[in-house]
């Protein structure tokens, strides 16, 4: 009651204010009712630690990550040593963060190992890079030793050698880049020909 005066006074004054009050109003609603995805930054060192509760710094949290500059850590309190959730930056970060609230952010998942690729029904590998490794294992999984094949955004199509099955990259990453216009790519990288280069175009792949 008391908080909703608040409000009421607040709105009365600031509309922009009285907004921003009611959000994180809600916010703390949420967080009470979801405790097993620890969503703040005491919550999650608390999971991590496997104690009821724990003191950390503050640092921002998965949804609240918007850039690389918001993946920094608090950093561990003078004389302990750091946990990964203290110290760790960048993408591992990103990763820690993401787990600590459910989200694989990597999907880590293994590939649609259920039938062989083809050429007309490939299986599909998600990338959110210009490059991915993927692993076959044959069909049903496990019937050869793990063949590594490389598919990227200019050549998404890979058969396996070892099993023929047919994988395919799908591209989820970031469309704004200009990739496909090699305006950014290091000469010194470019791909080397193989004699898939020099077949007639009618047999190439797309
Ligand atoms: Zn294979």
């Amino acid at each position: 009651m008391f908080l909703q005066r608040t409000v009421a006074v607040a709105a009365r004054r600031a509309p922009v204010a009285a907004r921003f009050a009611t959000r994180s109003f809600t916010t703390s609603i949420v967080r009470c009712e979801a405790p097993k995805n620890p969503s703040t930054p005491n919550e999650q060192a608390a999971a991590l630690a496997g104690t009821a509760e724990k003191k950390i710094g503050h640092y921002k949290v998965f949804n609240e990550v918007k850039g690389e500059e918001d993946l920094f850590g608090p950093g561990a309190a003078p004389g302990t040593v750091p946990t990964d959730l203290e110290q760790a930056t960048g993408l591992e970060r990103l990763e820690i963060l993401g787990k600590m609230e459910g989200v694989d952010i990597f999907d880590m998942r293994p590939l649609d190992a259920s039938r062989l690729g083809t050429m007309e029904d490939p299986i599909m590998i998600k990338s959110a890079g210009d490059e991915q490794f993927a692993g076959c294992t044959g069909f049903p999984a496990d019937s050869h030793g793990v063949a590594w094949l490389r598919v990227t955004r200019d050549r998404p199509v890979e058969r396996c050698p070892e099993c023929g099955s047919v994988y395919k990259m799908e591209f989820v990453g970031p469309q704004d880049d200009h990739h496909h216009h090699h305006d950014h790519h290091d000469p010194a990288l470019e791909e080397p020909k193989t004699f898939a280069d020099y077949i007639k175009p009618e047999y190439r792949y797309r």
